[in-house]
């Protein structure tokens, strides 16, 4: 089993149907079976993402308002989130986050209030959370330190130290096609360091396109795995299975992935 821990699969509306037959598990990736958690970032698409859920057997669903889109959302927002956290099967709190690089610095008041309420909604439902964060980690490790979720760092290219606060927090680290450029020392630097125990794998699907090749495609999370085997002189297999424990841990998917 393999799991995809943060894409956007909503995206697979506007693109041509080549991923279908991988979140039917008709083409694997490899010879494994592989689970998708995608992720929201607006009230706009809430409605796709549950649909999809409800689709595919092996997608999951996260709800949330990413940083980039706080201006469109408002506190009526947080109660149409809270009845779905309610209502409806979904496994985390997510994309969220704080972004405070231009242009959407001019709403990082809005962005720190949306959060810190979204952030206590996940900690009422024991939701955990996938971040985004952009020049903003010491607030964000102050709400952190404030209010008790567990999580993901997604796509976290950062020093060792700042890792190390994430993960002392509950978070594990989120690592995606970033990692495969040659150039990615930090990235390489933060596998080497804290090893397979604190990572998870993700697409960020279709947000990230891997060098050389023509498009993102669902089946990437592969090449992110063997980039990491060779980071860490381990086997590809070694990787996935823990790396989707971790996130079998983090999301509390055990006993629901087949079940669902
Ligand atoms: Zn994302």
């Amino acid at each position: 089993m393999i799991i995809d821990t943060h894409c956007h699969l909503d995206s697979l509306l506007f693109s041509p149907p080549s991923c279908f037959p991988y979140l039917l598990n008709r083409k694997k990736h490899l010879e494994f079976d592989a689970f998708f958690i995608s992720m929201s970032t607006s009230p706009l698409d809430w409605l796709t993402q549950l649909e999809l859920s409800k689709e595919f057997k092996r997608v999951y669903c996260a709800l949330g308002i990413h940083p980039y889109y706080v201006q469109n959302s408002d506190f009526k927002s947080l109660a149409l989130l809270e009845k779905l956290f309610v209502g409806e099967s979904i496994v985390a709190l997510g994309e969220v986050g704080l972004d405070f690089t231009l242009p959407y610095k001019k709403n990082k008041t809005l962005q720190l209030e949306l959060l810190t309420e979204q952030l206590l909604l996940a900690k009422r439902f024991d939701l955990p959370a996938s971040l985004h964060v952009r020049k903003a980690h010491n607030e964000m490790l102050d709400i952190l330190s404030n209010i008790t979720v567990r999580g993901v760092i997604h796509g976290l290219g950062a020093s060792k130290e700042l890792a190390r606060s994430y993960i002392d927090l509950g978070f594990k680290i989120g690592i995606n096609g970033v990692v495969i450029r040659e150039n990615a020392c930090r990235y390489h630097e933060l596998v080497r360091y804290f090893g397979l125990k604190h990572l998870v794998l993700e697409t960020d699907f279709p947000h990230v396109k891997i060098k050389n090749l023509k498009e993102p495609f669902l089946s990437d999370i592969i090449l992110v795995a063997g980039k990491i085997a060779s980071l860490l002189n381990c086997s590809l297999e070694e990787v996935v299975d823990k790396t989707s424990l971790n996130a079998q841990k983090i999301f509390n998917l055990n006993g629901i992935l087949d079940g669902k």
